[in-house]
């Protein structure tokens, strides 16, 4: 049987065919564009394949209550066009079952699948780029709750040595509006990669710490994996689980702390977690209705 997955993102979409073993057959890239244009490509490279599933990991917020009539339609988003479209409507013609998730709740499923959280039932995935997201894995199954979490808008203390307030349009000093790679680029005026102050690096791994440590204390994930773009500068890894230690002062004594290398780890499957979870979430659709039977 044949499954198709969408990992669907702001700037581009990663489109993708694969089989009942999770194996990607065929994946491509699509600039995202308005709503019909991106459709019509992204079922253009369907073409005639017939899918016994799709999953769609989704850019937030988006309805994920799957006995709302609004289930995957998109909310109060920042990219305008795309507000109250809703994938089950677009890809319905496709006549096979479709879930969906959120891009970095799809990642976190992916990375537990097939990646670094694999056999790891309670962990967090944050991923820091464009912007921050974090997929919350509880007993193995992402955390919705309400809506789905939005851990990249908690807030921060602002740093003493930071004379900046953060960018977030909705909370300014939120972990997203202080260290998301835009919030770098604001606070240095230059792309995160460009930056080689070692004092830029030590006050964005401080950030990152104060949220991982609220992290643990609110969750209590066995693992936390970092992806994302500015994580892929590669000077982060160390500094973060220094001040992680350093915060958490040994208030909370767990096995997993006392090895803090295999504790923070970067994220796995060289990109691919997103759409490997898009794949398993389509797979899934078919496993529930064989359960159902
Ligand atoms: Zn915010």
């Amino acid at each position: 049987m044949l499954f198709g997955a969408i990992e669907a993102g702001g700037t581009k979409m990663v489109v993708a065919t694969g089989d009942e073993y999770g194996n990607i057959i065929k994946k491509t890239e699509i600039k995202t564009t308005t709503p019909d244009e991106t459709v019509g490509n992204i079922k253009e490279f369907f073409g005639e394949s017939r899918l016994g599933a799709l999953g769609i990991g989704a850019f937030g917020p988006v309805c994920l209550d799957e006995k709302s009539t609004d289930y995957g339609r998109i909310g109060k988003s920042p990219k305008l066009e795309w507000v109250g479209f809703s994938w089950i409507e677009a890809f319905r013609d496709l006549c096979c079952p479709i879930s969906i998730d959120t891009d970095v709740n799809v990642a976190a499923i992916g990375e537990y699948v097939g990646g670094n959280a694999a056999g790891t039932d309670d962990f967090i995935y944050i991923t820091i780029g464009t912007g921050i997201g974090v997929g919350v894995m509880i007993g193995g199954k992402p955390l919705h709750g309400m809506l789905h979490p939005e851990a990249g808008h908690i807030l921060l203390p602002i740093s003493t040595d930071d004379g900046f307030s953060g960018i977030c349009p909705y909370h300014k000093n939120c972990f997203e509006g202080l260290a998301s790679g835009p919030a770098m680029k604001k606070r240095y005026g230059t792309e995160p990669y460009l930056i080689t102050d070692e004092r830029a690096w030590e006050t964005e791994a401080d950030y990152i710490a104060k949220a991982i440590m609220q992290y643990i204390c609110c969750y209590s994930p066995k693992r936390i994996i970092l992806g994302g773009g500015v994580m892929n500068s590669g000077r982060l890894f160390d500094p973060v689980r220094k001040k992680v230690l350093m915060y958490l002062n040994d208030y909370i004594t767990a096995r997993e702390l006392s090895d803090i290398e295999s504790y923070i780890v970067p994220a796995g499957l060289s990109g691919n977690q997103g759409i490997t979870g898009a794949l398993h979430l389509a797979q899934n659709e078919i496993r529930k209705d064989k359960e159902n039977e």
